[in-house]
């Protein structure tokens, strides 16, 4: 017979729990083929048969990953399920233990001394969110949300004020002309109606987009126009050094609900050691100066943070400065290109990475947002939503450079397959097998049987095929992933039981 503590009552809470739940959900890094934040997906046992609910046997997923949380907590997740995470009191999980055999609920209640009473709903509550289930209909893949948005990476400047040593963009001081920029919007939209998409997300991308602003707003009306006619939802985000961004745009951005995000590497010297001025001076106190004034302006800015072997040691710093002012942010790590060739130093060590991420953690433990940080602190990988595929190259995502030319990832921006003049662009990229290919995860070696694997999908495509000369192989960060997806659950864990009141 199992006992629990007299009087406590058996609790399961989960991201479905928190109040303005859908608010809370932060996707991807906003520099990459990252999905769109747009809602959270439903529970999926209806995918269950559950009118075998009372009579039939129940038992645990196979795969059921745990942690213990503090002294009455632990987290259940089901890394083949689609359900998130589950934080379980002693007694709810006393409840999930008594299915490791396959029972039937008449069978558990009658083996629980205490918590009888909560027996039924903390079992809707694991099978609803595939913790468990019938035997003989193991969940054996979570539910794959099918994309609905299609997103654009419009390179609308190729001029930079700044050189970092790790960008991939061949600067010069050309930008996107009008010409090139309606007919972009115009083959983009298209692609999307004639792809059945529901959504256009447009990434003002380049070198620094805001150097070319008058047109970016300009595209940005013809995009509403446009959309408005399809009836497409229309999400966009400036990407940006935040070096300088005059007030007028902002305002504009702010009207427009254009997303501004800001890259932002280190405090003080660990930002200025990888985003110099041209000419080296440091641009540090420039972007916390537009940082400020973009939150002054009630328009605060998503961080992204991209990791090197020369800022690793201050990712922490840069991640409490984030918080602090309750900014979102992302941690991305260094891809290496042709243009970084000559900055060696730029390359990690698989252990420093992995340490500089747990001290960013123990910060993140320190100060827990009410977001969720599953979708933004694990590099190209997430753990919000299962996905079979890394990011939506060959998908859902285009590039357009300053020229109309289309390519497939803005790591390969070079590498075009056509035009916007010419072309339906989406179908240059789902077509193309000659520049990156985005395989699924159970194609790549050494995922197949990964517990992460639905979650990572395998790494960034690029960053493996330039490490190993293939694609259909694991990432050369996968033992930073394995590290530290474990870790990143505990913090989802802890900020449920913060904000759900348990
Ligand atoms: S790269 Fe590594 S962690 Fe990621 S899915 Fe493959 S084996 Fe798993
Ligand atoms: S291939 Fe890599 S760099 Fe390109 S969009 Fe995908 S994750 Fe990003």
């Amino acid at each position: 017979m199992l006992t629990a503590q007299p009087g406590r009552r058996a609790v399961a809470v989960s991201a479905f729990d928190l109040p303005d739940a859908q608010q809370l959900l932060l996707h991807g890094c906003e520099d990459c083929a990252c999905p769109v934040t747009t809602e959270l997906p439903p529970p999926v046992a209806d995918r269950l048969d559950l009118t075998l609910s009372q009579g039939s046997r129940w038992t645990c997923g196979p795969e059921i990953f745990e942690v213990r949380l503090d002294a009455e907590h632990r987290l259940l997740f089901n890394p083949v399920g689609s359900g998130g995470v589950v934080v379980v009191n002693d007694p709810a999980y006393r409840i999930f233990r008594c299915f490791q055999q396959p029972s039937t609920l008449a069978e558990v209640r009658a083996a629980l001394r205490d918590s009888r009473d909560d027996a039924d709903a903390i079992f809707d509550r694991l099978r609803q969110l595939e913790i468990i289930y019938p035997v003989g209909q193991p969940v054996v893949r979570p539910v794959f949300e099918v994309p609905k948005v299609l997103t654009a990476w419009l390179h609308i400047s190729n001029a930079c004020n700044l050189r970092c040593p790790y960008c991939y963009v061949n600067k010069s001081a050309e930008g996107m002309d009008e010409h090139v920029g309606r007919a972009t919007i115009a083959a983009v939209a298209r692609s999307a109606v004639a792809n059945g998409f529901r959504g256009l997300k447009l990434k003002y991308a380049g070198g620094e987009a805001s150097l070319n602003r008058r047109l970016l707003v300009r595209l940005h009306t013809y995009a509403r126009t446009l959309s408005a006619r399809h009836g497409l939802e229309l999400y966009a985000t400036l990407l940006s050094n935040g070096v300088a961004l005059p007030r007028p745009l902002v305002e504009t951005l702010r009207a427009e609900e254009i997303r501004v995000m800001i890259s932002l590497d280190g405090v003080g010297s660990d930002h200025d050691a990888q985003r110099p001025f041209m000419n080296g001076k440091p641009s540090f106190r420039f972007v916390e100066r537009t940082i400020a004034q973009l939150m002054e302006q009630d328009h605060a800015p998503h961080l992204s943070i991209t990791i090197t072997n020369r800022n690793a040691g201050g990712v922490a710093n840069v991640v409490r400065f984030a918080l602090e002012r309750n900014l979102t942010f992302s941690l991305n790590f260094f891809r290496d290109n042709d243009c970084a060739i000559n900055f060696p130093d730029l390359r990690y060590k698989e252990q420093v990475m992995i340490d500089a991420l747990l001290d960013a953690f123990a910060v993140i433990e320190e100060h827990l947002p009410p977001w969720s940080i599953l979708g933004s602190i694990l590099d190209r990988g997430q753990l919000l939503e299962p996905r079979q595929r890394t990011c939506g190259v060959g998908q859902d995502y285009v590039v357009i450079d300053h020229r109309g030319k289309v390519a497939k990832c803005h790591m390969e921006i070079e590498r075009t397959l056509g035009d916007v003049f010419r072309d339906d662009p989406l179908r240059l990229v789902q077509r193309d097998t000659s520049t990156v290919l985005n395989l699924l995860v159970d194609d790549k070696e050494g995922c197949r049987d990964c517990t992460w694997r639905y979650w990572c999908s395998g790494g960034c495509s690029v960053a493996t095929f330039r490490a190993t000369g293939r694609y259909d192989i694991k990432s050369p960060n996968c033992g930073i992933y394995k590290a530290i997806y474990p870790r990143a659950l505990r913090l989802e864990g802890l900020r449920l039981l913060k904000y759900a009141a348990i």
